[in-house]
C-alpha cells in the first residue's frame, strides 16, 4: 500500500511543518509507503524525513528541472526523475493506492484537484482525501459547498473528496471507500 502525499515546496507555519512529520511519521509506522515530489523542502522535507526516521519507504517524483529548485531530496528509498509536470503527477497517481493533500500553495492544489477530477471521470477508482490540518483549508471547503450551491458541482462528486482532521480516520474512511458510480446525466436536484 502507498499514499501519495501532495504537500508544499514552503513550509508555511512551524506547525504545518511538524504536521507533515507526523504524518510521515505515521504512514511509516502503519506500513505504508509514501509517494510525494521528491524535494527536500518545505513541508515535502518534513514529510519524507517523518517517514524515512520511522524506518518507512519513500519514493519521490521529480521533473529535472526542479531537480536543484526544489532540491531533490538525496536520501529517499527511491528518486525517480523524470521530464515534465505532466510526466510527474501520472507516475506519483500510477505508482500510489490513495493521495492525501496536507496544506501548501497553488501546486498542492493544483496536484489535489486533478486527482479529484479524475475520480469524478472514473479515470480512477483511488480514495482521495483532504487532511486538514489546523482548520487551514476552511475557506477552500466553503468554496467547495458553493460550487454544489450553484449547481457547478454535483454532491456526489463533492463527497467523494474524503475530509478529515485526523491521519488516522481518514486512512480507515480510504480502507471503506467505494468509488460512487455516477454518470454525467444523472439528475441531482438543487435547492
Ligand atoms: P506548492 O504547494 O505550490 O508549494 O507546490 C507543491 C508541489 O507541487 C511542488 O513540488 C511543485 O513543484 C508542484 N507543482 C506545482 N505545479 C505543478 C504541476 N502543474 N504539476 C505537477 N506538480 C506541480
Amino acid at each position: 500500500m502507498r499514499v501519495c502525499v501532495f504537500c508544499g515546496s514552503s513550509s508555511g507555519r512551524v506547525r504545518h511543518v511538524e504536521a507533515a512529520r507526523e504524518v510521515g511519521r505515521a504512514l511509516a509506522e502503519r506500513g505504508i509507503g509514501v509517494v510525494y515530489g521528491g524535494g527536500r523542502v518545505g513541508t515535502m522535507g518534513a514529510l519524507a524525513d517523518g517517514a524515512l526516521a520511522a524506518g518507512g519507504s519513500v519514493v519521490g517524483v521529480i521533473p529535472r528541472n526542479l531537480v536543484e529548485w526544489e532540491v531533490a531530496h538525496g536520501n529517499l528509498t527511491e528518486l525517480r526523475v523524470v521530464s515534465s509536470m505532466h510526466e510527474r503527477k501520472a507516475l506519483m497517481a500510477e505508482l500510489s493506492d490513495a493521495f492525501v493533500a496536507l496544506p501548501g500553495g497553488a501546486g498542492t492544489l493544483e496536484e489535489l484537484f486533478e486527482v479529484w477530477t479524475w475520480a469524478q471521470l472514473g479515470l480512477h477508482a483511488k480514495p482521495v482525501g483532504l487532511l486538514d490540518v489546523d482548520g487551514y483549508f476552511a475557506h477552500l471547503l466553503r468554496m467547495i459547498d458553493h460550487m454544489v450551491a450553484e449547481g457547478f458541482l454535483k454532491p456526489p462528486y463533492r463527497d467523494m473528496l474524503l475530509v478529515d482532521d485526523d491521519l488516522h480516520r481518514l486512512l480507515d474512511r480510504f480502507r471503506d471507500y467505494r468509488p460512487f458510480g455516477y454518470t454525467w446525466n444523472d439528475d441531482v436536484s438543487l435547492p
